[in-house]
């Protein structure tokens, strides 16, 4: 926090999803939050709308031809916002004290890791919701950000949770599990048969939560689930076989850390993104978010069922590249968004996702992850086994 008291926010992805809804939040703080930072991939028009109303310090675009075209829209909005693009801006941003203490990290993919990882090695508050970034590279996170003295606030809504019910100095010794709720997407109880012909169009169709279409493509496949039990192997410290996954369709509870003693302790709250956002935003202050408190009596049914992995092979895949540890994670990622992007573009079926992912992990044994860059050549060299499997049509 800076003497005048204001944090100075970086939204990275600020166009998307969880941007948006992180400036929701920040616009109800005038006098506590400043968006002094905001970044998106390739939408110049969206991300001049923002900079209109949040008049942050500092706009960046990824897409490194379009710096002209922001600089003319932001200069003919009257804005004395400085435009940056490249991915090298996010970086020299997330570090830099003048320009944020605080980073949202909301890009989608691993395209967020670098910039995600240089606010922690600058020792920044970061808000993660980048939760790839983690599963490509969670030891190396957590290590910068305790080298840096940097403070993670988890925002997937199951971390966020988690982290609301552990102790408040994160010691883990008295924890027994960790129960991750998922709501099972939106073809829960399809048999794999009845899958075989699913669309983009139905995927994303989330019954609970509105969100980007990769990560709703992750819901239906329940990838997602996958994704997030390395999440929390990292976050806090657990080993595979005390994280477990049970579908609650009505993502109410948000997850459950069960302890040593007998006592379970759960979140609860309405499925939108803007609680966690805010407890990241105040933290370790308590702030509005704009979000109702939970009518138990209007909502209160709260049902629970085993994740069926025989349809949804994803979540399998997920766990066994957790317990194989090194690459595996990062090449199960990879050939994940690789093969998502595929289906999102109606170039691979639905139960060609993981197909894909078991082809790459099945092609490429894992390794040591020994460094940064070790990863992101097993990063990239799943991404190039999984593109040649779909160029060469094996898995249609
Ligand atoms: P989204 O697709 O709505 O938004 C993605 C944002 O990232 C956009 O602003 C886009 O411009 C930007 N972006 C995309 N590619 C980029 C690149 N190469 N370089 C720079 N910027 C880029 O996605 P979302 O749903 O907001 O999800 C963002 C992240 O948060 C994901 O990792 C997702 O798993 C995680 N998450 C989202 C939710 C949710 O409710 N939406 C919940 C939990 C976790
Ligand atoms: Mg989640």
């Amino acid at each position: 926090t800076v003497p005048d008291g204001l944090r100075r926010v970086a939204v990275f992805g600020a166009t998307g999803s969880i941007g948006t809804s992180a400036l929701d939040v920040i616009a109800r703080h005038p006098g506590r939050l400043r968006a002094s930072v905001l970044a998106a991939g390739r939408n110049v028009e969206a991300l001049v709308a923002l900079c209109v109303t949040h008049r942050p310090d500092h706009a960046v675009i990824a897409d490194p031809d379009l710096l002209d075209a922001l600089a003319n829209a932001l200069r003919a909005a009257g804005l004395a916002t400085v435009p940056h693009a490249g991915m090298a801006a996010l970086d020299t941003l997330a570090r830099d004290a003048d320009a944020c203490d605080t980073v949202v990290a909301a890009i989608v993919g691993a395209a967020g890791l670098d910039s995600t990882l240089a606010a922690l090695r600058a020792g920044k508050r970061v808000l993660l919701a980048n939760k790839e970034s983690l599963v490509l590279a969670g030891e190396l996170m957590l290590q910068a950000a305790r080298e840096a003295g940097a403070t993670i606030v988890p925002i997937d809504s199951e971390h966020n949770a988690i982290h609301q019910c552990l102790p408040a100095d994160g010691d883990c010794s008295g924890v027994a599990r960790i129960v991750l709720t998922a709501s099972g997407g939106p073809f829960r109880g399809r048999s794999r048969a009845q899958l075989a012909d699913v669309t983009p169009a139905q995927a994303v169709a989330h019954p609970k939560w509105s969100m980007g279409p990769k990560i709703s493509v992750d819901s239906a496949t329940l990838m997602n689930k996958g994704l997030e039990l390395i999440e929390a192997h990292h976050l806090f410290g657990m080993p595979a076989d005390r994280l477990d996954v049970l579908v609650h369709p009505q993502s109410l509870v948000h997850s459950f850390v069960e302890f040593i003693d007998g006592s379970t302790l759960a979140q609860l709250g309405l499925p939108d993104m803007r609680t966690a956002l805010a407890v990241g935003l105040g933290y370790p202050d308590r702030i509005a978010s704009g979000v109702a408190g939970l009518d138990l009596l209007r909502h209160g049914r709260l049902d629970f069922e085993s994740p069926d992995t025989d349809a949804f092979p994803c979540l399998a895949l997920a766990r066994a590249a957790l317990v194989a540890g090194g690459t595996a994670p990062a090449l199960l990622n990879a050939a994940n968004e690789v093969a998502v992007s595929a289906f999102l573009q109606g170039q691979l079926r639905f139960l060609a996702i993981p197909a894909l992912v078991e082809h790459v992990l099945a092609t490429l044994p894992a390794a040591d992850a020994a460094s940064l860059d070790v990863l992101r050549d097993a990063d990239a060299r799943a991404r190039d086994v999984a593109t040649q499997a779909l160029t060469t049509g094996t898995l249609h």
